[in-house]
């Protein structure tokens, strides 16, 4: 029996993750939990799980807690995330928020010597090197939740002492992969929202629209595998089967496959290194008939380019171009820009802030402020 905390438990793959609990009760127990604004979905899921801690990150008054779910410990606001990573004793902490509001919970979990499962791909992008230390000084790799990443640490499992020479990263290309640069402007909420292979949160939907959600995931990748971010390659592949893969020095691929569920890489993450039933549907390769790849176009999707050019400035760039994305894709999201100006915002918060380090946590949450308040700044220009 192995313990886990999950915060998030309300997202999308919060819900999934306590799925595979209640499909090998004998196997896992949630001790830790947190939800942010959906309190109905929340106590549902404190009266079914039952766990040690609950909490709210968005506070509510205590008096507003059903009175059947007062029996575990309640924590409220932003405590909640860090008595869920760091105190509540588990084997394995699933840090599954979205957003920036997950590099601390990363942090506090791994100081506290614990098994880190990680789907909050913004602790990386924003704080990898501190990640990667914390990491490294407890001995306890993170075991990644992201699909592409999870692919690739499956690949690497037979590897031995062998580094890969490179990286392959699939992506979907999301809803617009196959539209001119100006529709893709112009793009509806509903539009960006509708997903051709994945059903996930709303803020990484929007990313894999405009494929800034690959450039995180280029900077996932370069500090969970320890890659130069130029041996790392994009590859578009519409129907999501391979979930990425590693070339070795001798040319051979490894690639992992499977029909696109999370629940496979988000299971992979808490039995690892066993392999347990998922529920999900068997790859049915026949039906399929044919795979395809292409070349991801930075025309079309500048994310691709601007990606490369942070990762070149290293810095805060990356901080920069994580906080000025979250702000943009809150404010498409808030029907005030266009689609398009998701892009404009990020480009324009770079290139107002320049150069800011990012020594320690407090220069990575000012320049996450910093790029919030020029995107702030910026709106009203490209407003709708
Ligand atoms: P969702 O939006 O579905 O869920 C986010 C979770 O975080 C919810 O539990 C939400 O609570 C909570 N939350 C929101 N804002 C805050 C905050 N400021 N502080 C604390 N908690 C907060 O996101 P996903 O599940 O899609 O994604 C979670 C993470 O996993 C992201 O970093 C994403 O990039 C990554 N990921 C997701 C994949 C997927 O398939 N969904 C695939 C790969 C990576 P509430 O709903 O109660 O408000
Ligand atoms: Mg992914």
């Amino acid at each position: 029996m192995q313990t886990i905390s999950i915060l998030g438990s309300t997202g999308s793959i919060g819900t999934q993750a306590l799925q595979l609990v209640a499909l090998h009760p004998e196997r896992f127990r949630v001790v830790a939990m947190t939800g942010h604004r959906n309190r109905e979905l929340f106590f549902e899921q404190v009266r079914t799980f039952r766990p040690e801690m609950a909490g709210l990150t968005e506070p509510i008054p205590m008096e507003d807690i059903p009175a059947d779910l007062r029996f575990c410990r309640w924590v409220m606001g932003k405590d909640a995330l860090r008595v869920a990573a760091a105190e509540v004793p588990a084997d394995m902490v699933l840090v599954s928020v979205v957003g920036i509001a997950g590099l601390q919970s990363v942090m506090d979990a791994l100081n506290a010597n614990r098994q880190v499962l990680l789907a909050n791909k913004e602790a990386l992008v924003t704080g990898g090197h501190l990640v990667m230390d914390a990491a490294r000084k407890i001995g306890k790799p993170l075991l990644p939740v992201d699909s592409e990443h999870s692919a690739i640490f499956q690949c690497l499992q037979g590897a031995a002492d062998n580094t890969p020479v490179k990286l392959l990263l699939t992506a979907s290309g999301g809803p617009f992969r196959t539209w001119e640069k100006e529709r893709i402007y112009g793009a509806t909420r509903a539009e960006a929202l509708n997903h051709p292979n994945w059903a996930m949160g709303a803020k990484i939907t929007i990313d894999s629209a405009s494929m800034f959600n690959k450039a995180l995931e280029i900077i996932e990748a370069r500090w969970l595998f320890d890659m130069a971010p130029e041996k790392i390659e994009v590859v578009v592949h519409p129907q999501s089967i391979v979930h990425s893969a590693v070339e070795f020095a001798d040319g051979a691929v490894i690639a992992q496959l499977g029909v696109p569920d999370m629940r496979v890489p988000i299971q992979y993450a808490m039995s690892y290194p066993e392999r347990l039933p998922t529920g999900s549907k068997p790859l049915d390769l026949f039906a399929l008939g044919q795979l395809t790849f292409e070349r991801g176009d930075e025309e079309r999707f500048p994310a691709l380019r601007i990606v490369k050019e942070c990762l070149n400035a290293g810095g805060a760039a990356c901080t920069i171009l994580n906080g000025a994305n979250e702000a943009a894709v809150a404010a498409f999201l808030a029907d005030e820009i266009p689609f398009g100006g998701i892009t404009r915002l990020v480009e324009g918060a770079l290139a107002k802030l320049g150069p800011m380090p990012a020594n320690n946590l407090d220069d990575i949450f000012h320049a996450d402020q910093e790029a919030r308040r020029v995107v702030a700044e910026l709106l009203p220009a490209i407003r709708k």
